[in-house]
């Protein structure tokens, strides 16, 4: 008889994988590389080393080495809250009354809150090891931010955080959160940079978006010796970062001989969907495996389902290497919605090649009805979802319910981001039915689309 699963699929410490996985190994048609946005050649290391670290360079470039090495050091502070819980789903599996099997990786287990802490934790150790002393980054919804503060307090670097204005206002306790520890905090557009000025000047009451705090956050990386800037998701070292989760998962659910059918994730940039989905993916490239992956995006700011896959900037003032991804266009403003996190108008380039190439699945998700499943869950399962996890939490509900319509037994996988603790503002919105869904109109992403690239290898999507 098959072992009963317990509610938690354990991993002791030293079980914890040593290895992140690399999907671009195993991918026989590659994303295409990041381009340098002047000689629109493919971006050298040398092109990059003036922004980033010099490791996660390397890693960027690496489409080669499938297994990368987690170094001690690192490893030693992922134990301090890893492995991350791994959890059978048994009270929602009743309550929806499915045949399905539901399992979720809890990554809000740590005082951040969300699973950035694991790409936050890795460019912190290795800026300390490369000698840089200052850090600087943007934050959209304030989880990136505090977990980069997290990491920079642990291995001792100071740090400067662009904040998306809108977010900084609308959540207050990351703000302190932030600068509890010690990281220097800047709502975004701010006039401490030339990026941010011009914003500001063309547009002075706007709430901000990622891409210009991205653009002041690496202008004022550039301009100061010894600093780097690091990025919380989208480049393909951030996902290979977060491929701990996969590995995590993938390792607990062999010890218990369970196959997910379906593995899903929300989608902002990429980097926790790519991350979960990483080692599974791996034998669907072989063509060994039918699982399907589903990402989530909010239908607010829809850059799989609505985009373009063509090359365009990673920031509002044109100023990163040119990346081939989808994308509604880098001047694209999403409008103001309580998901912070997935507000970014691109998507990682390797996860958009595997979309292009149909190895994913994406789909929508309006906002009330993610919070009709946030807060479903939550009385359920008793785990307040953050609201750009309760994405990925509403289609694994759909999944479920599609699996008792067919009467079909289907394991489904969802990652569970973070949790839910400084979104209150936006509980508090449902809870009073004040919530909208704003989604864009044709004429509002073609706004966005009008600022793609006019480069030959756009020529036939512009
Ligand atoms: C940032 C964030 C996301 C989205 O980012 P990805 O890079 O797409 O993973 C999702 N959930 C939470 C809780 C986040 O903080």
């Amino acid at each position: 008889m098959a072992k009963k699963i317990p509610t938690r699929l354990y991993l002791a410490e030293d079980e914890i994988p040593q290895y992140w996985y690399n999907i671009r190994a195993d991918m026989r048609e590659k994303p295409d590389p990041l381009l340098h946005p002047g000689t629109l050649q493919p971006a050298s290391a040398a092109d990059l080393e003036g922004v980033f670290c010099k490791e996660p360079v390397k890693q960027e470039l690496d489409a080669a080495t499938p297994l990368i090495k987690i170094p001690e050091g690192l490893r030693e502070f992922y134990q301090a809250y890893r492995p991350a819980p791994l959890i059978r789903a048994y009270f929602l599996e009743k309550a929806l009354g499915t045949p399905a099997e539901i399992y979720y990786k809890h990554e809000g287990v740590n005082t951040s809150g969300s699973h950035k802490l694991n790409s936050a934790a890795a460019q912190a150790f290795y800026a300390k090891a490369e000698g840089i002393e200052a850090l600087t980054t943007e934050t959209g919804a304030g989880q990136w931010g505090s977990a980069m503060a997290m990491a920079c307090a642990f291995y001792g670097i100071h740090l400067t955080v662009y904040m998306v204005k809108v977010s900084s206002g609308q959540k207050p306790y990351r703000k302190a959160l932030i600068e509890t520890y010690g990281a220097e905090l800047i709502p975004s557009p701010s006039n401490t940079t030339q990026a941010g000025r011009a914003l500001l000047a063309q547009n002075p009451d706007t709430g901000g978006s990622l891409g210009c705090a991205i653009s002041e956050a690496v202008e004022k990386a550039v301009s100061g010796a010894g600093c780097r800037y690091v990025l919380g998701s989208v480049l393909n070292h951030v996902l290979l970062h977060q491929s701990i989760i996969g590995q995590e998962t993938k390792a607990a659910f062999d010890k218990y001989g369970v196959k997910p059918d379906i593995i899903i994730g929300c989608a902002g940039g990429g980097s926790n969907l790519g991350g979960l989905l990483a080692p599974f993916i791996a034998d669907k490239l072989k063509g060994a495996s039918r699982t399907r992956f589903i990402a989530v995006e909010p239908a607010s700011c829809p850059s799989f389902t609505r985009g373009r896959y063509a090359y365009d900037f990673g920031d509002t003032a044109k100023t990163t290497p040119l990346i081939r991804m989808y994308t509604l266009g880098s001047a694209f403003m999403p409008s103001a919605s309580h998901a912070g996190g997935l507000r970014y108008h691109g998507m990682n380039p390797t996860l958009s090649k595997l979309y292009h190439d149909g190895f994913l699945e994406a789909r929508t998700a309006a906002q009330t009805e993610v919070f009709d499943a946030a807060v479903r869950f939550a009385k359920i399962e008793g785990i307040l979802p953050a609201p750009e996890s309760a994405h990925a939490v509403k289609a694994a509900i759909d999944e479920a319910l599609e699996c008792k319509r067919s009467n079909e037994k289907k394991t489904i996988l969802f990652g569970l981001t973070g949790t839910g603790y400084f979104d209150m503002t936006a509980y508090m919105a449902y809870n009073a039915k004040t919530m909208t869904d704003y989604i864009p109109t044709d004429e509002d992403l073609a706004k966005g689309f009008a600022s793609l690239p006019d480069i030959p290898q756009n020529r036939g999507m512009n």
